[in-house]
């Protein structure tokens, strides 16, 4: 693979380059030429450059390197002084993958104070864990844990990296790609083995979620993918011994720095369907925003949250992080209330794999009554007043 080299002695910042670079992607920061991540390695900086100071250098990583680069590895994400569950599901997805290619399952800690939940990754499953702790990763950044991701890359070498396709994983899991030089499928539903070359088969929607793709990373390592939450369980207490955790300084030297953190706030009304144990969702039949009101009482009775299917959100009625579906999340609560939604494929795609599944629809032929544990068939405006009534008066006893 190639690179862009800067000869820095070369180089008089006359800036020809970045006015030539039709991607944006030379700039110049603590006054030295940089070449970011927009960069497509179309070499038209290296024509222009009078001073000769600019080159492409081939084979970053070569084909004979690529053996080398050995173990499973998966981010796991702690938020609030906890482990997320979807480290526990990565860990489920890296082991299912270890039993196709036999190498070891290592998680990966970022943070500060983060070491003590080495053992509860050892203790479900993963044979190492490596910690990156230091104080300037407290809170997530982008830059920062992206820049330690890839130092612990680049030095212990792993097949593959997998993390969970949430807000953080997708924000600086790209950046680490970009960094070490090697492709990424983002956002994948499923991961697999190829029984024949053993490389990696990542799966994801593709043209609008009309297709679903299988992409594999032949000449690059690591092989990197994130993938949305809830497509695998989370792995189960398997006692794994004791941990084997492997600490490494943090090297900041590449560091810009240029972000101090002034105050953390919890945003109002964000929504995290994906977290929820409850989701009550409305559909089309809910047929105006202010009847989402009626779907938010119910869901809070509950202690959940509100979902949409496409529909209402392609209407209005509602914001699309709220959509469950194939192009809006997967989630995969204890129980998922349907309210006027069809049960179209798509929507389906999102939720079908929730523990219990209520559906309330005035079609006895609705296709949502056969993923439905329990079908109402009735109209919502009836059926759910009737409910939120019920479940008042049971709380007074
Ligand atoms: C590429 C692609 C991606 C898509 N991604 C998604 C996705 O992520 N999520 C998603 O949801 N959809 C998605 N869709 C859209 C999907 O195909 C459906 O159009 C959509 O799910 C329909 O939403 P709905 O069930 O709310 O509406 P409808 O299919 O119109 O169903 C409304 C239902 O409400 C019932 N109803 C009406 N009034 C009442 C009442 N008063 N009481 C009880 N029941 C009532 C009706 O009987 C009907 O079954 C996608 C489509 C495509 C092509």
């Amino acid at each position: 693979m190639a690179a862009i080299k800067i000869n820095h002695e070369k180089c008089t910042l006359c800036k020809l380059c970045i006015d030539a670079c039709p991607f944006g992607a030379i700039e110049i920061r603590d006054e030295k030429l940089f070449i970011n991540e927009n960069c497509n390695l179309c070499g038209i900086c290296v024509k222009t450059c009078p001073e000769g100071a600019l080159s492409k250098e081939e084979s970053v990583v070569s084909f004979a390197d690529i053996s080398s680069y050995k173990g499973i590895w998966f981010f796991a994400e702690n938020r609030d002084d906890k482990l997320c569950p979807v480290a526990f599901e990565m860990l489920n997805a890296a082991l299912q993958l270890k039993r196709d290619i036999g190498e070891d399952v290592a998680g990966i800690l970022i943070g500060n104070n983060v070491k003590k939940f080495a053992s509860e990754l050892t203790a479900r499953g993963a044979d190492k864990v490596y910690v990156i702790e230091d104080s300037m990763l407290e809170h997530f950044q982008e830059e920062t844990y992206a820049s330690a991701m890839a130092q612990l890359i680049v030095k212990h070498k792993p097949n593959i990296v997998i993390s969970a396709a949430t807000m953080i994983g997708r924000a600086f899991i790209p950046a680490v790609a970009a960094k070490i030089r090697t492709g990424l499928t983002a956002d994948c539903t499923d991961i697999g083995i190829d029984p024949e070359t053993k490389l990696l088969v990542q799966t994801r929607p593709t043209f609008g979620g009309n297709l679903m793709a299988k992409i594999i990373c032949r000449n690059h390592r690591p092989q990197m993918a994130t993938i949305r939450p809830k497509m695998f369980e989370e792995s189960s207490d398997v006692n794994n011994g004791q941990p084997d955790i492997i600490i490494e300084e943090f090297d900041k030297s590449s560091l810009l720095n240029n972000i101090a953190i002034l105050k953390k706030e919890r945003m109002q009304n964000t929504v995290v369907i994906q977290e929820a144990e409850v989701i009550v969702s409305g559909g089309r039949g809910v047929n105006d925003p202010k009847n989402f009101e009626m779907i938010r009482e119910l869901a809070d009775l509950l202690g959940g949250a509100v979902g949409a299917s496409r529909a209402a959100v392609d209407s209005g009625w509602i914001p699309y992080p709220h959509q469950v579906g194939q192009t809006g999340r997967t989630v995969k609560p204890k129980i998922y209330i349907a309210c006027g939604i069809s049960g179209s494929i798509q929507h389906l795609a999102g939720m079908q794999t929730s523990d219990y599944i209520i559906a309330i629809n005035k079609d006895p032929d609705a296709p949502i009554f056969r993923v439905a544990n329990l079908g109402i068939v009735g109209d919502i405006f009836e059926v759910i007043p009737v409910l939120i009534k019920k479940i008042k008066e049971a709380r007074k006893c």
